[in-house]
């Protein structure tokens, strides 16, 4: 993965850090490669930041804090309105670093963009989201009112399936709230974060309000015990989600780490067939399955299955598999040729542990792009690698029961708890899903029920460590510090000493 710059092919494109409101070129000597997934070849070159580089990233952000926390309100507002607008201005320059380095086709890159800024539109009206409460006369001549404070300096630590949104799913309502931010996006697909950092610049985010440093591991250990972190913020995989809360918070900081999933859609009998396969297929294969809300285990209840698993297949062959700017292309490839080979892996095992492969993502694998066409996988069961694992590709399973019991009771042993959905004409029965099922976030004939900016998002189980979820009011929460005023304006003519405990009267 790490290779020097200097054995780095000179057409590939450096990709710095942003520091102190400019770009920094690393001087760590080390670096990773970024590559155009859909060709298969290096087109960048990312540096990775050693521990005096994030040093220098927090100590910028450590700088900025003081003016930026006491900037007021709406000034803060008026240059995140600005911020929303030079990202709404350039979401389509936005979405071309995205098909460049995730592979992501044009429509969905521009979706991202467009949820990310839903996000920076919600925290634009942080004037209303930091009010307190206010008690008047509490005790007799006495106040009571509630504030929320900025923490200092966050952190922020993204996975490659979202560059852009979910580092605006941080970004945002942090410094809206008055922190200053430090983002270690990932070193797949860079450079998103610092074409944002520019804009943000341009919009008049005063420097070190925001910084990006690049890198693995080290940049990552080097925020969570740096003592001027107050907070991070985690996306990515259960494993690492879980080393990141263990160890960010046994440096005292506050965490949120939202990590992976394994999302079920239940098909119940009496679903409308073809909208369920409709669903699946649009969830299970979009981006090609790297979401965290991905549709990967379809729970086909009774009569349901035949019919459903026969629309997919009719469904599959029409999706047109290719480089994301090409146009019409629905589907782009995986991130890179190893987790290409690895989702390739979960197929090839698949029948010697029972399961049927009805549609062979592998047989038209094409060109020297790291593709894989969509997969469907029949008879999974729990015990299966291919059931249990977070495959993250565009292969989706089918898994038969009898009952809505047998379905639920799938739902809610899985280990993970991000998302699920249920499809049906029954009110009564979708109510009682959405009353028992174990997981974050549930879709009620939606497949991918990520919630709007004014709700927060994050899953229950295996897939987040912490309290809080991610934006919304949640959001507004894990940023700020909570604080109490107890006040009064006594005639000091009044004032006697009582040592007994203050009681209110
Ligand atoms: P990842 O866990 O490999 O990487 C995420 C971040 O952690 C990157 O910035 C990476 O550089 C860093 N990192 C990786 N290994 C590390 C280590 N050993 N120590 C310290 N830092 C490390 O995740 P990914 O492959 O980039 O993203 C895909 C994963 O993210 C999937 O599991 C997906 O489900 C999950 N995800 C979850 C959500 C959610 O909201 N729950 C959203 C998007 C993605």
């Amino acid at each position: 993965m790490t290779d020097t710059l200097q054995e780095a092919p000179t057409a590939v494109k450096p990709i710095n850090h942003w520091i102190g409101g400019m770009a920094v070129a690393g001087k760590s000597g080390r670096s990773g490669r970024v590559y155009n997934p859909a060709t298969g070849r290096q087109t960048g070159a990312v540096d990775f930041a050693s521990v005096e580089e994030v040093g220098d990233a927090v100590a910028a952000a450590k700088a900025a804090f003081p003016t930026w926390r006491s900037t007021s309100l709406s000034r803060r507002a008026e240059i995140l309105f600005r911020v929303r607008e030079l990202f709404h201005q350039h979401r389509e320059d936005i979405a071309g670093f995205l098909t460049a380095e995730h592979g992501k086709v044009r429509s969905d890159a521009l979706g991202e963009v467009a949820r990310g800024l839903e996000i920076v539109e919600f925290a634009c009206g942080i004037p209303h989201l930091l009010k307190g409460g206010y008690t008047e006369q509490a005790s007799t001549g006495i106040d009571v009112y509630s504030i929320r404070q900025p923490l200092g300096v966050v952190g922020g630590i993204t996975p490659f399936n979202f560059p852009a949104m979910v580092p605006m799913w941080m970004f945002a309502p942090a410094i809206a709230c008055g922190n200053t931010f430090v983002l270690k996006p990932s070193e797949k697909d860079p450079s998103a974060s610092i074409f944002v950092a520019q804009l943000m610049h341009d919009a008049g985010v005063p420097d070190g309000v925001f910084n990006v440093v690049h890198g693995d591991k080290v940049a990552v250990d080097a925020l969570l015990e740096h003592p001027d972190v107050a907070a991070i913020s985690f996306v990515g995989s259960t494993p690492v989600a879980k080393y990141i809360y263990t160890t960010a918070t046994s440096h005292g900081k506050r965490c949120q780490a939202l990590a992976g999933a394994k999302n079920h859609m239940v098909v119940l009998p009496d679903a409308d067939i073809d909208m369920a396969a409709d669903a699946a297929v649009s969830a299970g294969y979009g981006s090609a399955g790297e979401r965290c809300m991905a549709i990967s285990m379809i729970v086909a209840v009774g009569h349901a299955a035949e019919p459903l698993i026969e629309a997919i297949k009719e469904r599959i062959p029409k999706i047109k598999v290719g480089a994301g700017d090409e146009p019409g292309v629905e589907m782009g490839p995986l991130i890179t040729r190893e987790h290409r080979d690895r989702v390739a892996s979960y197929i090839e095992n698949a029948p010697a542990e029972g399961a049927k492969v009805l549609v062979d993502g592998r047989e038209s694998a094409n060109g020297d792009g790291f593709f894989l066409n969509p997969t469907l996988i029949d008879e999974t069961k729990p015990g299966m690698k291919c059931y249990d694992d977070e495959i993250f590709g565009p292969v989706l399973g089918v898994t038969r029961v009898e009952t809505y019991d047998e379905a639920l009771k799938l739902v809610n042993e899985s280990p993970f708890g991000n998302g699920t959905a249920i499809f049906t004409r029954d009110g009564g029965v979708a109510r009682q899903f959405q009353f028992d099922a174990q997981a974050g976030m549930v879709g009620v004939n939606v497949p991918i029920p990520v919630p709007v900016a004014y709700y927060s998002f994050g899953g229950w189980k295996n897939s987040l460590f912490g309290d809080l979820h991610i934006y919304g009011p949640e959001g507004i929460s894990f940023y700020t510090r909570g604080k109490v005023v107890t006040s009064r304006w006594p005639d000091p003519a009044t004032s006697q000493v009582d040592l007994g405990f203050p009681q209110t009267r």
